[in-house]
């Protein structure tokens, strides 16, 4: 049986799901061996370091991707970076096709004066920085103030104005990395405002992350009750069904009772950034006044300050180019997953930009494997693979992995945490064995 040598590049949601599906399309003419590989020398992308820790069940996926990894034709080879460690251009020549997993990790920028003083940041850093992501653990930025500023209206701004504004007790149970848990138990922030540029009804949070709010302990949730009823009213029965759960789901935060809770989650919406006042640090956000008119969003002429020590922007990301591969808009340039007139292939954000949950990529990556699988020629190349090139570097394999995992899950046991994640690459290197 012909066996095909397939590379994936990225070990996240979308890498692990391509591996699936050319594992369950291997036929008697086709098989594969797929070779996997990370740059962190941890695997598993976004489970590990951008879902929520305070949301575990959506974590659970990785038992799939652990299924994945443990089959005999799938190698790991994380801790090896593409550019560094090894060059495209050998991917592309040994390998039958090379799928680029790599996601979309920089932060798209607000554009407005003021955003690179010291208190703005993107949910691009922050998200990593709470979860325990080597290249984040660094980050500075205020938490003597009262108040932080939340921009966008998606399942991040959510995910992070939630963080800051739950009571850091309610982490001890999480796999919140301990650098962050630290940082959010001297904050003294103590009111977090997220603020989107259009109605209700345009939000695109997702309605269980919605439902969930009421249940926060320590934080009274606010909507204003007028501004749902009024959304509610402007789309009347023939909402779609996603627009009205979420806008059923906003109307129970409008309904809950207030407590004396000292902490705050406000929502606020029709308001765009205009600018991000402040001498040498965050002091305060400007925005412009919207309102709808014959359906569209259009700038009132008013603005509002308030008054913040930090901004957090969480408005979409734009993947990190691979030098050799085009990119446009943020994304790989291709058609249907496929980057024509090359053996590469591309899935999951990377592909089709940060839109999507975790299990959105299944679908798309099996659709973009089914095509790989189309364009292979009768025989594979047979040209190897990347092991003579990386010989002597400390290579993450499956095996390394399991270790580093076993120990995480290990030191969270007596804490009653899931794990305690290894933030530093030494350490994470060391529990692997290496
Ligand atoms: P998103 O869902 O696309 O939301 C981005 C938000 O940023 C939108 O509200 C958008 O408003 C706003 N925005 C964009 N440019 C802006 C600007 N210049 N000024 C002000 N606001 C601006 O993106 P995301 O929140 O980054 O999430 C990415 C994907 O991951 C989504 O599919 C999300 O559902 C998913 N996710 C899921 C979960 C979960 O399942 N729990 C958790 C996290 C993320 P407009 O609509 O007006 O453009």
């Amino acid at each position: 049986m012909p066996t095909f040598r397939i590379a994936i590049v990225g070990a996240g949601p979308a890498g692990y799901f391509a591996a699936q599906a050319l594992q369950n399309l291997a036929s008697e003419e086709k098989s594969f061996a797929i070779d996997m590989i990370e740059r962190l020398p941890t695997p598993w992308g976004l489970v590990r370091s951008g879902v929520a820790p305070d949301h575990p069940k959506i974590k659970t996926v990785s038992k799939v991707f652990e299924k994945v990894a443990t089959a005999s034709n799938f190698r790991l080879f994380a801790n090896v970076e593409l550019g560094t460690d090894i060059a495209l251009s050998d991917l592309i020549s040994r390998y039958d096709a090379v799928v680029i997993a790599t996601g979309s990790s920089l932060g798209k920028s607000l554009g407005v004066p003021g955003e690179k003083l010291f208190g703005s940041i993107s949910a691009a850093d922050f998200v990593p920085w709470y979860n325990g992501h080597p290249d984040y653990k660094d980050l500075s930025f205020p938490v003597d103030c009262d108040t932080a500023v939340v921009i966008g209206a998606g399942n991040v701004a959510m995910d992070v104005a939630r963080m800051l504004a739950l009571e850091p007790s309610e982490l001890d149970t999480t796999d919140t990395a301990d650098h962050a848990i630290d940082v959010l138990r001297k904050s003294a922030i103590r009111k977090v405002i997220l603020c989107a540029r259009r109605g209700p009804e345009h939000a695109a949070f997702t309605a269980p992350e919605l439902r969930e709010l009421p249940k926060l302990e320590h934080t009274n949730v606010i909507m204003d009750k007028g501004e749902i009823e009024a959304a509610l009213a402007r789309v009347g029965d023939d909402a779609e069904k996603d627009v009205k759960s979420n806008l059923s789901a906003m109307e129970l935060i409008t309904q809950a009772e207030p407590t004396s809770h000292e902490r705050t989650l406000e929502f606020k919406f029709f308001l765009a950034p205009l600018e991000i006042l402040g001498a040498d640090h965050v002091e305060g956000i400007v925005l412009g006044i919207n309102k709808i008119e014959d359906g569209k969003i259009v700038p009132t002429g008013q603005t509002t300050t308030i008054k913040c020590g930090l901004v957090i922007s969480a408005i979409g990301y734009e993947a990190v180019p691979i030098e050799g591969v085009p990119y446009a808009k943020g994304k790989v340039v291709n058609e249907e997953g496929r980057v024509v007139g090359t053996n590469i292939y591309t899935v999951g954000w990377a592909k089709r930009g940060p839109s999507g949950v975790i299990g959105t990529n299944k679908s798309d990556a099996s659709d973009v494997v089914k095509l790989l699988i189309e364009d292979l020629p009768a025989q594979p190349k047979n040209k190897g693979d990347i092991t003579d090139l990386i010989v002597g570097h400390r290579v993450v394999t499956q095996e390394h992995w399991e270790k580093i995992n076993a120990a995480e899950i290990a030191k969270g046991e007596p804490l009653g945490k899931p794990r305690v994640k290894a933030v530093e690459r030494p350490e994470l290197l060391h529990l692997g064995g290496l």
